[in-house]
């Protein structure tokens, strides 16, 4: 494709987005295509001969669109909405555009350092502390996903509580790693990739009414480890757990680490960003004082598409030291005198995209108050949507929602069994989602089937909440009049 084929078709695709995005509520939010029935539209074998770019973009359009579930529009409230935004996806074009794999810093020495101007930037715009800044002892790295970041973090704590001795020689003790029943299961995806094992995980007890770590817990699990000659490696605190936004207390359990000498990540996957509000700065207790890692995820909540997740570390020299491998052929001036960063010993892969592109071209677009802008409507639209739900007989709150998170269980009082009513609360939820107007997913508390709705894309006012919340309401009120 010569430059000139590609100026025609970049503006047929930049034509393309522009009008998918005006037109995004004109789709069902959720697919509702059958498993399959992509694949088997599209041709078993590749072309022999090329084919004209238009043909590409039809078959996006006819093909491929009905098997799309719309994360950017305003109606979707699942898991939690990926964030997308116009300056996000030029600055991810334009990364595209330079081809650039930044594994090194001499492979592209703005790759690096526009990646270290712009995590240092976030960890000023969210209030981390300075020893989390690349001048001083740690420094953070744009990862693909917190899992990643939670990996890398696991792989660091191992390394400074085994003194080096698991890079060197492998699992050589039994390792222990510490997380709630809340925690994301990346930690335990991490557990197992880093041969820990899920027996290596220890599930510390959660109060029931918070969902928060309970950091007593903690400290017996530790103690009653140690003694059994376990090497505790690493205690991963949550702020904001995926499944309904619980607050570990960070101080707390961080006292608890500090005692035993143990490594303490703090996933922030979601919620991290909102510390950019001063009204939400609390998110970030104990992580100055305590914290030896800490990961919040740009592509959840602050308008930038997937991928990017940052981690931010103390002290680099656990990761570099778990991490670093310098063969032959990647030997160079430049990092045999130190004074470069190479962001492929903070990461699992060699190869790196150049991600900070996007991440640099929403903060100068939007600017800290448009970022805190998009974080407050956020949140003062999910607590409306509480306020209503608080009020609903016919609804139960889950009264934590501190965020853009809200949990709530449709009551069915003509079902005196509680299967039967998670039951009905599910079809409930596989109702709405199949109207195309909204997507919601489901998470359990305390047994219980509970809807969850994030408030977070870019698209979504007032009216989407409302008329999800009406839709809710009466949709509940034609399932119960089937009900017994
Ligand atoms: C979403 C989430 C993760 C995993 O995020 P990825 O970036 O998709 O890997 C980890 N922890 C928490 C608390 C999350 O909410």
């Amino acid at each position: 494709m010569s430059p000139e084929e590609f100026r025609r078709h970049g503006k047929q695709v930049i034509d393309w987005i522009a009008d998918y995005l005006a037109g995004i509520e004109s789709h069902p939010v959720m697919s509702q295509v059958k498993p399959g029935e992509i694949r088997r539209a599209l041709p078993a074998s590749p072309p022999e001969h090329g084919e004209p770019f238009e043909n590409v973009l039809s078959d996006l359009g006819q093909v491929l669109l009905p098997g799309i579930t719309h994360w950017q529009h305003p109606g979707f409230f699942a898991y939690f909405p990926s964030n997308a935004s116009g300056p996000a996806i030029l600055g991810d074009l334009l990364s595209s555009g330079l081809g650039v794999q930044g594994m090194l810093w001499v492979t592209s020495p703005a790759c690096t350092e526009l990646e270290t101007v712009v995590v240092d930037w976030l960890a000023e715009l969210i209030g981390l502390p300075e020893r989390f800044r690349t001048d001083a002892a740690g420094g953070g790295v744009i990862q693909d996903s917190a899992s990643s970041a939670c990996l890398v973090a696991l792989l660091a704590a191992l390394h400074r509580a085994s003194g080096g001795r698991v890079a060197a020689e492998g699992i050589d003790r039994r390792y222990t790693l510490y997380v709630s029943s809340q925690t994301h299961s990346s930690l335990e995806k991490a557990a197992r990739i880093a041969g820990l094992g899920a027996a290596g995980v220890r599930v510390v007890d959660v109060d029931p009414r918070t969902l928060a770590m309970d950091p007593a817990h903690l400290r017996e699990l530790l103690a009653e480890d140690e003694a059994a000659g376990a090497v505790p490696a690493m205690v991963c605190a949550t702020v904001g757990t995926t499944s309904t936004t619980a607050v570990d207390p960070v101080p707390a359990i961080g006292e608890v680490c500090r005692e035993r000498g143990v490594w303490l990540h703090v996933d922030a996957a979601y919620a991290g960003v909102a510390a950019i509000c001063p009204e939400f700065r609390w998110l970030n207790d104990g992580v100055a004082e305590y914290a030896d890692s800490y990961a919040t995820n740009p592509h959840k909540w602050l308008l930038t598409n997937f991928d990017c997740g940052v981690l931010w570390t103390a002290d680099r020299g656990p990761l570099l030291g778990a991490l670093s491998i310098l063969p032959e052929y990647l030997r160079n001036t430049a990092t045999s005198t130190g004074s470069v960063v190479d962001y492929r010993d903070w990461q699992v892969p060699l190869g790196r995209r150049f991600r900070a592109l996007k991440l640099w071209s929403v903060i100068r677009w939007y600017g800290a108050e448009g970022l805190r802008a998009h974080l407050r409507k956020c949140v003062e639209l999910a607590a409306e949507l509480a306020g209503w739900i608080a009020a609903d007989p016919g609804f139960e709150l889950h009264e934590q929602h501190p965020l853009g998170l809200v949990c709530f269980r449709p009551l069915w009082p003509g079902l005196d069994d509680a299967a039967q009513a998670d039951r009905a609360t599910l079809r409930l939820m596989e109702l709405l989602n199949a109207s195309g107007s909204m997507y919601l997913t489901h998470t359990r508390l305390a047994g219980r089937v509970v809807l969850r709705l994030a408030v977070g894309a870019a698209a979504t006012e007032r009216r989407h909440v409302e008329q999800a919340w009406e839709q809710i309401r009466w949709e509940h009120a034609a399932l119960s009049t089937t009900m017994p």
